[in-house]
């Protein structure tokens, strides 16, 4: 592996789909796009054309996803070229090496998260909400954390968000609200944790970092350099941390950017 690992979200930081991509240039100047993502048979999730050819130009084995999706869910992503060995999903809770899950570090998240609530604390504050027209579902990532499909991305009744916030805090559970899901996942479900993990595994020594979300500011925290988007929940609470660069772009554009911060971190021309 190289000594550099550039551990990267997926969704509305290097993958967009048709809600999230947000194109702020005339339609003929619009990028051309390459699909990530099918999902029951039709296209769900892009990059620009120059994103997917940037990530042909870096090293092999240097690319590590970090997303919040299941295991199931990440599987659907296919990217320009196959990231390297290492891959973390389930919010930290699943280390694919190789794209098959690390046992272990599976059994030591359980341990590492046995003292929040239990999940079925959880899942009787939100099952109810369903009765509610708002609410489309709820869902649980393989019952580590679990997560409303609202049916409209501001469709959140006044107050809801800050007193879900609130309710969970009690319980050392957190939550993160992108688009039209919220999730409600345990305090130490952290992807930071699981990177470290990979960082040692692979015996890397500098760390890049790229994401949008709260779900990801543990990782940009620890990197060595990163970089996050115009756009999504960190942009919106107005979140900064030294070493942390803001993209010019938004939307999918400023997936490119990223892509292209990567390649100038890298030397890749
Ligand atoms: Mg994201």
């Amino acid at each position: 592996m190289s000594d550099t690992m550039v551990v990267t979200d997926l969704d509305r930081t290097l993958i967009y789909s048709n809600s999230a991509m947000d194109v702020r240039v005339p339609d003929a100047d619009a990028p051309t796009l390459v699909t990530a993502e099918f999902h029951e048979g039709k296209p769900l999730s892009f990059l620009t054309l120059a994103a997917a050819q940037l990530i042909w130009r870096l090293p092999a084995d240097v690319l590590v996803p970090a997303t919040t999706r299941t295991v199931k869910q990440y599987r659907r992503i296919s990217l320009p070229r196959p990231p390297g060995r290492y891959a973390v999903t389930s919010n930290g809770g699943t280390i694919l090496i190789d794209g098959r899950p690390d046992i272990r570090w599976t059994a030591q998240v359980r341990r590492d998260i046995a003292a929040a609530a239990d999940g079925a604390e959880i899942l009787g504050r939100l099952m109810p909400l369903t009765e509610q027209g708002w609410v489309r579902s709820v869902r649980s990532a393989d019952e580590l954390f679990y997560y409303l499909v609202c049916e409209r991305a501001d469709g959140y009744p006044d107050g809801f968000i800050d007193e879900l916030a609130e309710w969970c805090a009690a319980r050392e559970w957190r939550i993160s609200v992108q688009g039209r899901k919220v999730y409600t996942l345990p305090v130490h479900l952290k992807k930071s944790a699981a990177v470290q993990r990979v960082r040692e595994l692979a015996g890397t020594c500098r760390l890049l970092a790229a994401g949008d979300g709260a779900l990801d500011a543990d990782v940009l925290e620890m990197a060595d350099a990163a970089i996050r988007p115009r756009h999504g929940e960190l942009w919106e609470q107005g979140w900064q941390h030294p070493g942390v660069t803001l993209t010019d772009s938004s939307g999918i554009l400023a997936g490119e950017e990223m892509v292209r911060w990567y390649a100038a971190e890298l030397g890749v021309s």
